[in-house]
C-alpha cells in the first residue's frame, strides 16, 4: 500500500516507469501510446535526450536560486526567446510552476493594472461557459464549469460568464457559423454594458477550447470582434494557451491563427513539455509600463517563480520546437490524423463531430447522430471510453458529458508532435476496439 493521494481512491492507476518517444511503459512492461500527451503536455514525447542534458546541467550547476535575490542565465533566455515570437506587443514574461498560478497571476496583475492607473472600480472578469481555467480558487472562478465550481461557491472572485464560441452545440437552426460567433461575442459587450464599463477588469478564454470542451476552433472573425470590443471599453483580453499554445494547433501560439494578440497570455503544458512544472504569464509593454511607471512592484510571487532548472528545461524545449518547425509538424500530423479518424468514425452512429486543429483533436460521442443529442451522462461514456482505451494500450482524455446538459461526451487526443504514421494507424486501430468495447 503506498501513502500517495490518489486521483480516486477507489481506482488505482498502474504504475508507470518509463517513457520513450510516444509511450509510456507500466510496471509490467505493458506499453501504452500516449495518445493525449498526458493532458497537451508531452510535445516532445518521452525521454527527448536534449532536454534531459539541459535539465542535468543545470541541476548540477544551480539548482535554485530565490528570484527575491537573484535573477539567472535560463530564465533570461527563455524569456527573450518567448518574446521574440510572442505576437502583438507582449514584452515581458513572469514565470510560475504551471496552468493555474499562471491565470492566478493573469488576474492579479490584470487588476493591479487598473489600480496603477487610478481606475480602481475594474474588478470584475468576465469569461465563457463550460470553460476551465484551472483548480485553484482564483482560476477555478475564473471557469464556466459548473461541475467544477458547484462544490466551492461561493468562489473568492466575481466572474460573468457569457456564451462559449461553439456552434457546433449552440448555432440555430438556419444559422451560420459566423453569425453565431458574432451573437456570441455580442455576449460580451452586452455584458460590459450591464455591468457598467468601468466595472470590468478584463475577459478571459482558451483560443482553442480544450479542456473540458474538447479542442473546439473558434468560429472565424470571433476572437477580432472579440479584441474590438475589449479595446472599446478598455477592458483587458487574457487569452489562457495553457493547453492549446506552444505549437499545439499548428501555430505556436494558437492566437495567431485569429489574427490576434492579447493583452496578457497564459502558457504551461508544452512549455516544459513534462520535463519540469512550468508555466508563464506574458504581459504586454502597456501593462508593464504601468506597473514601471506606478507602484514598481508587482504584487504576487511564489518561492519557486523563473526556477533555474525549470526555465532550462523550458529554453531547451522551446529551442527544440523552434528549431525543428514542430508546430508545422504538429499541423501537418494533426491533418493526417484527422483524416484518418474521419475517414474510420466518420460515419459512426455515435460519433458525432470530429474537430480541431493540429495535433489537438476533439471527438465527440452522441446518443442520436443526426440531432447530435448528447449521452446521458449516468452511462459515463467518456469514462467508459479512457477505460476501454487504457486496456488497448491508448491513452486518451476523457471529457464527459455533464455541462449544463448542452455538450456530449468526448475524448481529447493530443499526442506528441514526433508521432509518425505507423502510429497513427495503431492510434486509430485501438480507438476502435475502444469504441466497439465502450458503445457496443
Ligand atoms: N487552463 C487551461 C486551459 C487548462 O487546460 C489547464 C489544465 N488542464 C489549466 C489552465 C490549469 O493548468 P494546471 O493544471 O497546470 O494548473
Amino acid at each position: 500500500m503506498s501513502h500517495v493521494f490518489p486521483r480516486h481512491t477507489h481506482r488505482l492507476p498502474p504504475r508507470a516507469v518509463r517513457g520513450q518517444g510516444c509511450y509510456i511503459f507500466d510496471e509490467t512492461g505493458k506499453a501504452y501510446l500516449d495518445a493525449s500527451g498526458g493532458a497537451a503536455v508531452s510535445c516532445l514525447g518521452h525521454s527527448d535526450p536534449d532536454v534531459i542534458a539541459a535539465v542535468q546541467n543545470q541541476v548540477a550547476q544551480l539548482a535554485f536560486a530565490h528570484t527575491g535575490f537573484f535573477t539567472s542565465g535560463p530564465s533570461e533566455d527563455l524569456a527573450d526567446l518567448l518574446i521574440a515570437n510572442a505576437p502583438g506587443s507582449l514584452d515581458r514574461v513572469y514565470f510560475v510552476s504551471g496552468g493555474s498560478e499562471a491565470v492566478e497571476a493573469a488576474i492579479k496583475l490584470a487588476r493591479q493594472y487598473h489600480l496603477e492607473r487610478g481606475d480602481p472600480g475594474r474588478r470584475r472578469l468576465i469569461a465563457r461557459r463550460q470553460s476551465y481555467h484551472g483548480n485553484t480558487l482564483g482560476a477555478l472562478a475564473a471557469g464556466g464549469n459548473q461541475w467544477r465550481r458547484q462544490p466551492f461557491e461561493p468562489l473568492l472572485i466575481e466572474v460573468s460568464h457569457i456564451a462559449p464560441c461553439y456552434e457546433y452545440v449552440l448555432r440555430e437552426a438556419g444559422e451560420s457559423a459566423e453569425d453565431y460567433g458574432l451573437r456570441a461575442a455580442q455576449e460580451l459587450e452586452d455584458e460590459i454594458l450591464r455591468l457598467g464599463p468601468g466595472n470590468v477588469m478584463a475577459f478571459i478564454a482558451e483560443p482553442v477550447g480544450g479542456a473540458t470542451i474538447g479542442a473546439v476552433p473558434p468560429v472565424p472573425g470571433y476572437f477580432r470582434r472579440i479584441r474590438e470590443i475589449c479595446d472599446r471599453y478598455g477592458v483587458l483580453l487574457i487569452l489562457d494557451e495553457v493547453m492549446c499554445g506552444m505549437g499545439r494547433t499548428g501555430h505556436l501560439f494558437a492566437c495567431e491563427a485569429e489574427g490576434v494578440a492579447p493583452d496578457i497570455l497564459c502558457i504551461a503544458k508544452g512549455l516544459g513539455a513534462g520535463y519540469q512544472p512550468i508555466g508563464a504569464m506574458l504581459c504586454s509593454k502597456e501593462i508593464y509600463s504601468a506597473i514601471e511607471e506606478g507602484s514598481g512592484f508587482f504584487q504576487h510571487g511564489h518561492t519557486y517563480l523563473g526556477h533555474p532548472v525549470a526555465t532550462a528545461a523550458g529554453l531547451a524545449v522551446l529551442r527544440k520546437l523552434l528549431d525543428a518547425d514542430l508546430a508545422a509538424r504538429s499541423a501537418r500530423m494533426g491533418e493526417r490524423l484527422s483524416l484518418a479518424l474521419r475517414d474510420t468514425f466518420g460515419q459512426h452512429p455515435h460519433v458525432g463531430d470530429i474537430r480541431g486543429r493540429g495535433l489537438f483533436i476533439g471527438m465527440e460521442f452522441v446518443a442520436d447522430r443526426e440531432r447530435k443529442s448528447p449521452f446521458d451522462p449516468a452511462l459515463g461514456i467518456a469514462a467508459r471510453l479512457k477505460a476501454a482505451a487504457f486496456d488497448a494500450g491508448l491513452v486518451c482524455y476523457p471529457m464527459s458529458g455533464t455541462r449544463d446538459g448542452k455538450l456530449g461526451d468526448h475524448v481529447l487526443l493530443a499526442p506528441p508532435f514526433i508521432l509518425e504514421d505507423r502510429q497513427i494507424e495503431e492510434i486509430i486501430d485501438k480507438l476502435a476496439r475502444a469504441i466497439a468495447a465502450a458503445l457496443g
